[in-house]
């Protein structure tokens, strides 16, 4: 199995020597990550998500709701904020919890009701997978006439992948709020081990960013689709318990996303197309009941990886979104 590894310039050559001795072989992907930048250029993006509600409605009509779920904001998405203060009758936030540095979890939902059949999107669960928070921007732009500001955030580790939190006995920092899901947790494909970037945490839902989450999509009770979206791998998962429906679904997103740049994405389930990912959030998802939970993993295939540029943005969630409409025209088509 080939491997990505970053390296410092001080372990360049040491490195390069320890390979060659060992004869391993390697390529360079990316000669200075410092000069790519990419999608995270000027700042860490914020993590967000989406609610379409009212999927019961036709024709499909956008209500939506953002939320923007991480940490490290000094200032918070002031896009967002935009976003209500220019929509007051079409968007309105929700605070849903506290980040583990007290930052708030916001929910944007867009003319929404009082708990009608509901797609959950997020973006962003994992902080570096810039393209998927940009992603998430763009979709909001769809879903509302008047376009959203860039959600940017002051520098800080660009490639950050788990929560805040720590806990006693370690000095590590953060979770992977995407193995700290009560669905098969602690089991294959997650770390006990805190210094871990799949550190499971110390017991189902610690971590108050997915905690937040559990309750809001347990208190609403009527959502129909709940949709992760991470990077990279071009991949379209459903949660471990196969059925035919989102193994459908998922072959009509793939192919519209593939109609317009030929991006070739594979499908699945989680566990047959990638690996165990105990505790993720489509499998506990899939366990409250939401039969159409999917989660994307966005370009590329490793070429630039967490680095994609800022140009590739565009196109990937131009794609994104015709594997979205499918999903969101299945739900709202089928209803459960
Ligand atoms: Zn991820």
């Amino acid at each position: 199995h080939p491997v990505d590894i970053r390296v410092p310039p001080s372990s360049l050559q040491p490195l390069k020597e320890h390979l060659e001795d060992n004869d391993i072989s390697y390529s360079i992907m990316i000669k200075d990550v410092q000069v790519i930048g990419g999608a995270g250029e000027e700042g860490e993006t914020k993590g967000l998500g989406v609610v379409w509600d009212d999927v019961s409605s036709r024709p499909l009509s956008p209500r939506h709701w953002w939320t923007t779920s991480r940490r490290r904001c000094s200032k918070g998405p002031a896009s967002w904020y935009l976003l209500v203060a220019e929509n007051p009758n079409l968007v309105s936030k929700l605070e849903i919890g506290r980040s583990t540095e007290d930052r708030p979890l916001y929910v944007l939902k867009v003319r929404g009701g009082t708990n009608r059949p509901a797609i959950w999107i997020d973006t962003g669960i994992h902080s570096r997978e810039w393209v998927t928070q940009a992603s998430g921007v763009w979709f909001a732009k769809k879903l509302q006439p008047w376009p959203p500001a860039e959600v940017t955030l002051p520098f800080q580790n660009r490639l950050w992948r788990k929560t805040r939190s720590t806990y006693s006995g370690s000095t590590c920092v953060g979770v992977d709020a995407n193995r700290n899901w009560n669905s098969a947790f602690g089991e294959s494909g997650a770390s006990r081990n805190p210094c871990s970037e799949t550190y499971h945490g110390p017991y189902p839902n610690s971590e108050p960013e997915v905690k937040a989450i559990v309750d809001f999509v347990s208190n609403h009770g009527n959502i129909k689709a709940f949709i992760s979206i991470h990077s990279y791998s071009q991949l379209l998962l459903y949660a471990y318990g196969y059925t035919s429906t989102p193994h459908e679904i998922a072959e009509q997103a793939v192919t519209a996303l593939s109609s317009l740049y030929g991006t070739s994405y594979e499908y699945g389930s989680i566990f047959t197309t990638i690996y165990q990912a105990s505790g993720n959030s489509v499998d506990w998802t899939y366990d409250q009941g939401i039969k159409y939970s999917f989660t994307f993993e966005l370009r590329d295939t490793g070429y630039y990886g967490f680095l994609l540029p800022a140009s590739q943005i565009i196109p990937t969630a131009q794609e994104t979104w015709l594997a979205l409409k499918v999903i969101m025209q299945y739900t709202l088509e089928h209803p459960y």
